[in-house]
């Protein structure tokens, strides 16, 4: 048996979404900035991807342009609101994800400033609106969901802050975007990213949601396709498939969601029972508090900790030791080193999605604790 508990790396294409991309892959080839029959054909499927799309964020199709994918949206917005507004303070924390971490990370100006985390990883709204007051018009890059700890900030709050502050506010909703109602009228952000490989879509397409009073200055230059922001011939049959899986996301989300809360909450429970004195990283072990899709958890076994994803692999189940960027280079996940300072970790993420069964979480859970018991034979 096969278990695929790595869902927050990346889902498995809906097969319903390759039946609405193929045709563009075969007939309708043409490119969406010919005047010509094919080509008007490859742009009314783009902009009516744009259409659903928009209707689904509850925001106009003007506001939603179309990217490679969620590392893209990101540092456009990062990087274009900062070069755009003369953006002189930046805020955001260490626990985002590389996309927008590294991004900041490379820049000589502006100055950043890190937010404290608490134990669990999440912000202090008051040391937000205290760093806002003295510098008024900053940007604010916080992430809506954590990939690797499941926690979830309250948008609205942060948005609301950034508001009375005259602040941007950029928001990385790539883990939130078709698991949650995301109604950007109601949110208080200027930019919001989604990809759809997270959602069920194909790999390399994403789409920024950008609303910040003005045209920003893009990171590279050409055709002027996506209306300037992101030049370059679209990757039509990847828009198709990314507003199919969205609008299938958006119709069964009760279902799904419930599916999956279901599944999680089992894991957590069965954990408890069979692996004794296990934690949860964050705030992903509280049903209530978290991310429905992740659950990463903080075992005792610490010097074994590439042993047991290994041998997880072995018996076919695909998990993940943090984030997907960081399980290759066996450095550790950035997001725990942060939230466990200097405490010696061992990690495991299982992320879920409507494709798992009950039956996953059995098989991953009685693996874990023969592999727990052999490590910690092997230990002694
Ligand atoms: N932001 C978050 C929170 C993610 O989880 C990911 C993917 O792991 C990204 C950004 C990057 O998205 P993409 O793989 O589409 O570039």
């Amino acid at each position: 048996m096969s278990v695929y508990l790595d869902n927050a790396a990346t889902t498995p294409l809906d097969p319903a979404v390759l039946d609405a991309m193929l045709p563009y892959y075969r007939d309708n080839f043409g490119n969406p900035s010919s005047t010509h029959a094919h080509g008007r054909s490859a742009r009314s499927a783009v902009e009516t991807s744009r259409k659903t799309v928009a209707e689904i964020l509850n925001t106009a199709p003007s506001n939603i342009y179309f990217t490679s994918g969620g590392t893209e949206g990101d540092n456009i917005a990062i990087l274009g609101f900062i070069q755009t507004f003369g953006i002189e303070h930046v805020i955001s924390t260490r626990i985002e994800h590389h996309a927008v971490l590294h991004t900041l990370e490379a820049l000589k100006t502006p100055e950043v400033c890190y937010l404290d985390l608490d134990a669990q990883g999440n912000i202090d709204f008051d040391q937000l609106e205290g760093l806002l007051r003295d510098n008024p018009g900053s940007l604010v890059t916080l992430m809506h969901a954590n990939n690797e700890i499941g926690n979830i900030l309250d948008l609205e709050r942060a948005g609301y802050i950034c508001r009375e502050y005259g602040s941007y506010f950029h928001s990385d909703t790539v883990q939130s975007i078709g698991k949650y109602p995301l109604d950007l009228q109601k949110y208080p952000v200027h930019a919001a990213v989604g990809s759809a490989h997270k959602f069920h879509g194909p790999k390399g397409t994403g789409l920024l949601y950008l609303n910040a009073g003005g045209k920003i200055e893009p990171l590279i230059h050409g055709g002027g396709q996506e209306r300037d922001i992101r030049p370059g011939t679209e990757n039509v049959a990847g828009i198709v498939g990314l507003a199919k899986a969205l609008e299938i996301a958006a119709h069964d989300m009760e279902k799904h969601s419930k599916l999956i809360s279901g599944l999680k909450e089992k894991m957590i429970r069965d954990l408890k029972a069979t692996i004794p004195g296990i934690a949860f990283n964050g705030v992903s072990g509280n049903m209530e508090e978290s991310l429905y899709t992740v659950l990463s958890i903080n075992l005792p076994a610490k010097d074994k900790k590439n042993m047991v994803l290994f041998k997880l692999d072995l018996d076919h189940i695909s998990v993940s030791g943090g984030s997907a960027c960081a399980s290759g280079a066996l450095k550790g996940s950035h997001v725990i080193n942060e939230i466990h300072k200097g405490a010696e970790n061992m990690t495991v993420r299982f992320s879920f999605s409507k494709y798992n069964t009950p039956d996953d979480v059995d098989h991953a859970v009685s693996s874990l604790r023969r592999i727990l018991d052999q490590v910690s034979l092997t230990r002694e």
